[in-house]
């Protein structure tokens, strides 16, 4: 059946799977596609109406749903465009735009702070969620501002940087209380004229000969192909790239747990790779725990595996269930945790499942 209103349609029993890059995932309830702030108040009369949950999808590039499927109903998130402000360096954008078209505008026009996050898959609205970052940049860091509904308090509020409280793959939006939120548009202040940040290893060296700062446009194609290269670029076409991204934060260690680490793998041995950040603890690549643990393209569970080119994803290699999704994620944890007493934290959001998975 479907209902057919002036600015939306409210479908039912939509198959999720098509609607996230990891291609898993049972029917939604009800489904609509919001394309502006009054289809978004239709949207959420209608679930009041039937007291149903929300949930709100950009790209579904971060996400494992249950074979359940979302008993509510799913906001598609489309309201799009992209606005210069007054100042010309700040970029206003609808949730529902693609974040890489964004970073292609903002980098045609020479706006600085966004080259390094190019070929990201998903949605505007989302990048503030888990403050996305990649090659040494973060959003947060060039976040002016987030417009979103308080579904709690029923109004549209405005969050200024500091109030959006970004940390690592975190926000005032991801934490505790934060989930009321429905962004509509953020707001992105650039540095006309910047020169692209090369503070990445693997870009270090892709410059290394360059006299002079590479364009925006060259740093960010220089991403492209390194990301290509890890199976970083979603591409439906090839399971190698069908997951979520990364599917395990880097954990973040107290430096003595480090020392202990290094000195129970003993001299000659491969050092672990450390970045300190700021508050005293060190971060961990957690692709290298895994590896090190033994694990790799030949860990699997039905059809979900470690994809070959990159340790830190989980890719559906044809036909996964959420079941192999799962079984695979309590596989790596267990055997990185017995190899290195360290917990991993899984990034993506799941959907669907009871009790909450987190
Ligand atoms: C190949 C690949 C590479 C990736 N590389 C990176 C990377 O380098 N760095 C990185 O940080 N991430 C990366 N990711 C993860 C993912 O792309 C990002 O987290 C992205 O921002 C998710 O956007 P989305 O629109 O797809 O969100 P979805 O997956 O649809 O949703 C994610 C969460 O955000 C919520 N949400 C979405 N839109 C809104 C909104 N408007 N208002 C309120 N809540 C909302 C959803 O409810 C859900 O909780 C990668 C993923 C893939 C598949």
């Amino acid at each position: 059946m479907q209902e057919e209103r002036t600015r939306w349609t409210i479908e039912e029993n939509v198959p999720l799977a098509p609607y996230t890059t990891i291609g898993v995932g049972g029917p939604a309830r009800f489904f609509a596609r919001v394309a502006d702030e009054a289809g978004l108040m239709d949207s959420l009369a209608f679930a009041r109406a039937r007291a149903c949950p929300i949930f709100v999808l950009g790209g579904g590039s971060n996400l494992v749903v249950s074979d359940r499927g979302f008993e509510g109903l799913v906001l598609k998130m489309e309201i799009a465009g992209v606005r210069t402000g007054a100042d010309g360096a700040t970029l206003h954008a609808g949730a529902g735009t693609e974040w890489d078209l964004l970073v292609r505008h903002a980098v045609e026009r020479r706006l600085a702070g966004i080259e390094c996050l190019g070929g990201i898959p998903g949605t505007v609205g989302a990048v503030p969620i888990q403050n996305v970052g990649a090659y040494g940049q973060e959003a947060g860091d060039v976040i002016a501002g987030v417009r979103a509904w308080d579904l709690e308090g029923g109004s549209f509020r405005r969050f200024d940087r500091d109030a959006c409280a970004f940390g690592y793959r975190s926000s005032l939006f991801n934490r505790p209380g934060g989930r009321r939120y429905i962004i509509v548009e953020a707001s992105f202040r650039l540095r006309p004229g910047g020169e692209a940040r090369i503070d990445y290893p693997d870009l270090r060296k892709r410059f290394a000969g360059l006299e002079g700062p590479p364009s925006l446009a060259e740093t960010r194609d220089a991403v492209l192909a390194i990301r290509r290269a890890k199976g970083m670029i979603w591409s439906p076409g090839d399971p190698e790239s069908r997951s979520a991204g990364s599917f395990f934060k880097n954990p973040i260690l107290p430096p003595a747990t480090v020392e202990a680490l290094a000195d129970a793998l003993g001299p000659g041995a491969e050092p672990i790779p450390r970045f300190p950040v700021p508050g005293g603890g060190i971060k961990v690549p957690a692709a290298w725990l895994i590896t090190h643990a033994g694990l790799g393209p030949h860990t699997s569970s039905g059809g979900a595996a470690i994809s070959a080119r990159h340790a830190l994803a989980i890719v559906n290699r044809g036909g996964a269930t959420s079941g192999d999704i799962l079984e695979l994620m309590a596989k790596i944890r267990s055997r990185v945790r017995e190899a290195w007493g360290v917990d991993l934290e899984p990034e993506p959001i799941f959907v669907g499942f009871e009790p909450f998975i987190s």
